[in-house]
Order: C-alpha cells, then structure tokens, then sequence
C-alpha cells in the first residue's frame, strides 16, 4: 500500500496492471493523476481540489457531470432491461432514441445504425460505403480519401483514413487510403471562428480523382470540424466544394461528427451549422452525455434503402455487421435522457451564447510568445505551441500539468492545447481558465 494520497489507496502493483490508452504510462504511474468524482463541470481530485472541466470529459459530457435525469434513466433501465439480444430481437428504447437522433439531423439523415464508439462508427460507415456500392453494382468503389491531421478514431479503417502520423507509424498496413491536405495553413492563423481562406485546399479532390478515377473511390471522410488535430474550423466555402465534388462523381461524403453532433458547435451538427449536407455521419460521445459508451451512424434513406432491396429473409442479404452492445438497453435509457436534457435547458442555444466570449477571451492570448495560432468555434478551441520571437517552443504535456495544478483540466495533443466547455460554462469561468492558462504559459517558460 502507498500513503501517497495521490494514489488513492492503489498500491504500485494495482497501478501496473493497468495499461492505459493514449498514455505515457511509466510517467503517470509515479505521478498519477486520480479523479475521485464529477459534478456539474467540475471534477474533484485525489486531493479533494475542485478542477474546472475545460473539456467536457473527452469532449463527451456537455450537459455536465452526474446529471440526476441521466443517472436515473440508467438505473430505472438496468432495474427493467439490463440486456437485450442485439441481434434478431429488439426493445423499444433503441427505436426511441434512433428517432429522436433523426429529429437532431438535417433532413433525409433518418436512418440509424448503432454502435459502441467513435471507432466502431467509423468502421461502420466505411462499410457501409463499400457495401453500398457492391449492392449497387460498382465493387471497384473500395478506395476512401481521409485529410491530412483527421481524426477517425483508431481501428484498422479509421487510422487509415485518419491523418495523424503518430497514430498509424508503428502498425504497418492499414486500409486503402489517400488524404487531402489540411487546412491549418499560416495565412489563416488567428482566424477567429471560421477562417476566410482555403476553400480552394478542397479541389486538391478533383487532381485526387484524376489520378485514382471515380470508379475506385468509395467515399470521402472529414471532420466537418477537426478535432483531435487541436480544433480546425472549415475554412469558409470549404465543405461546400467537397460536397460539391463529391455529388459531382458519385462519391459518398461521411461526415465524422463524433466530436460536433449534439451542440459543440452551437447547433445540433456541424452538418447545420455549415449548411452542408453528407451522405453518412458518425456521432458517438455527446449522444449519451458520456456516461455510458454508444455511438451511432445515421445515413440517407437511399443508401438504407439500397441496402433492403433484398428478397427473402436472411440478414445476411442486407448489412452482415453488428456489434453486441449495438442499442445496449442501458445506453439507449442514457441517450434519450441526455438529449431531453440538452433540450429541456436549451443547452446547444446556451453554447452558441456563449461562443463569441469564449472567443474574444481565447484570442486574448495571442500576444503570448509562445502560441503561433489560435482556432476557435462554438465551445471548441485550440492553441498550437511552437517556438516564436526567439523563444524555444513549450510542450504542452508541461503547460496542460500547470494547468491541473491550477484547477483546469484541459487537454494536449501534439502541439496543441484544446479546450471543449460545457454548454453551460458561466462567463467567470471562461474568464478563470483563460486567465490560468496565461499563466501556465509564462510559468513553463
Ligand atoms: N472520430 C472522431 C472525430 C473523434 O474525435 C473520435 C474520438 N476523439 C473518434 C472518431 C473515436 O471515438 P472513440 O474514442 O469513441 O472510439
């Protein structure tokens, strides 16, 4: 046993056993960082400090933490239905919720797949696209086009279409894919919300299609807003050109809204929020507040459609895929209460109030010398650190410690600080966690 109080009673062994995700494990394992509880937008720590959740968990708990309509749906579900077969059998929360979520998505966006995560949605999509053109009689439609910096989670089809080096480097072979640039270009830097330049980055598709030919290309995945990469909002017109490229030569558009559906860009979706409109999205996170892991594909009434032109009654004629915890009882109870919550407290409106101050304040930290770019929408936002005015670059591990040692979580990631609020962030706090993170900034010099 250790009396560190640090590590909350965990002896070293218990600490080792576990191999933990996106991590640098022998570092937290001799400085672990425990959180104890959550509520609202705060967590509380090993230490029994408040710490502001300048993140919503991952990006996950808008509504905030330990919500009482969220939490009681779940353990009225697991008292009534705890599982359900997911297969061949159903129950009636999933056929609920699949057509709340279609009430969440811009029209003809009205059939739901569901799935366990962000990752699972994404292999799921791919398939469908490639499903989709077999069944229609263009199997050579196998090829997917991802961008430069995406994030698509991290099975097989998603690091291939994902655009983060570090996340394919040591695996090898994944699916087959090519990747359009990214938009983080430096006439843009500062940008404030949606930058003015780079629409002319999403006919690099045409040249992409030149060389590849229509015939070979299944689909195109974006985030209409990347996350991951450390928030990079479309540029204006953008979205538009690929959508338009994509209708242009028959090639599906996916839109990875796993991180943008359900209010972090102060609308129920990127796709709303851009006026853009894909052919399949992927969600998870928001949908059920975090709390208990789902994720779910929604896709046009045609491509559904083509997948039911079938005679007879094996499942195998239409999509053979499925996960065990696809409409988990327990997640669809999760669901339907989160997306009343956002509803009944009017939570995406109350974002989308709260963006221009959370922008004018982010911004207000340009004149540091160690931030070269500052990107903002909605609730998300992201600082890159690199080195400028003769001073060496920070690493934003070293910044984003300071910041939990000041009471913030908030999230790093390459050489980016990102920053997700929940809807019902106060003013005083974007104030607070501005102002700490100012600080962090000239501490770790
Ligand atoms: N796609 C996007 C756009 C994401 O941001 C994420 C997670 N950050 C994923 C996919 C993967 O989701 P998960 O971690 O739930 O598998």
């Amino acid at each position: 046993m250790n009396n560190n109080p640090a590590y909350c009673g965990l002896s070293q062994e218990q600490l080792d056993a576990h191999w933990m995700p996106f991590t640098a494990n022998r570092q937290f394992k001799q400085d672990p960082r425990l959180i104890k509880s959550a509520q609202g937008r705060y967590y509380t720590d090993a230490f029994g400090r408040k710490i502001f959740d300048g993140l919503s968990g991952l990006w996950t708990c808008g509504a905030g933490h330990s919500r009482d309509k969220i939490t009681e749906a779940i353990s009225k579900q697991a008292k009534e239905l705890d599982y359900a077969p997911a297969f061949q059998f159903g129950h009636t929360k999933s056929f609920e919720l699949a057509h709340r979520i279609t009430e969440f998505m811009p029209a003809n966006l009205n059939r739901v797949f569901f799935t366990g995560s962000g990752s699972e949605s994404v292999e799921t999509a791919l398939k469908i696209a490639r499903g989709y053109w077999r069944k229609k009689g263009m199997a050579s439609k196998t090829r997917f086009v991802g961008r430069a910096k995406g994030y698509h989670g991290v099975n097989w089809g998603g690091i291939s279409v994902g655009g983060i080096g570090a996340n394919r480097a040591i695996y090898g072979q994944g699916i087959d894919a090519i990747h359009l640039p990214h938009t983080m270009t430096a006439e843009n830097q500062f940008s404030q919300g949606m930058p003015e330049h780079g629409a002319h980055l999403a006919d690099e598709l045409e040249q992409m299609i030149a060389v590849n030919d229509a015939a070979n290309i299944a689909a195109v995945i974006v985030e209409p807003m990347a996350g991951s990469a450390g928030v990079i909002p479309p540029p204006v017109g953008y979205l538009k050109r690929l959508r338009e490229i994509c209708t242009k030569h028959n090639i599906l558009l996916i839109f990875d809204e796993v991180i943008t559906a359900f209010g972090r860009v102060g609308a129920n979706t990127g796709a709303e929020e851009f006026d853009v409109i894909p052919d399949i999205m992927t969600t998870a996170k928001q949908i059920t507040n975090g709390v208990i892991p789902m994720g779910a594909v929604i896709s046009k009434q045609e491509i559904y459609d083509t997948f039911m032109d079938t005679s007879g009654p094996d499942y195998m004629l239409e999509l053979p895929h499925g996960y065990t915890y696809s409409a988990h009882p327990i997640a669809c109870a999760a669901g339907l209460a989160t997306l009343e919550l956002l509803e009944e407290e009017q939570l995406i409106a109350r974002s989308k109030a709260l963006a221009p101050t959370f922008e004018q304040k982010l911004h207000s930290l340009q004149g540091s010398s160690h931030i070269t770019d500052i990107r903002n929408y909605g609730l998300a936002g992201g600082l890159t650190l690199a080195a400028k005015d003769g001073q060496p670059a920070l690493r934003p591990y070293e910044v984003a410690m300071k910041c939990w040692q000041k009471g913030f979580y908030v999230r790093y990631g390459g050489d980016t600080i990102q920053l997700g609020l929940p809807f019902s962030t106060e003013d005083s706090e974007v104030d607070s966690l501005i102002n700490a993170i100012g600080e962090a900034l000239s501490e770790t010099e």
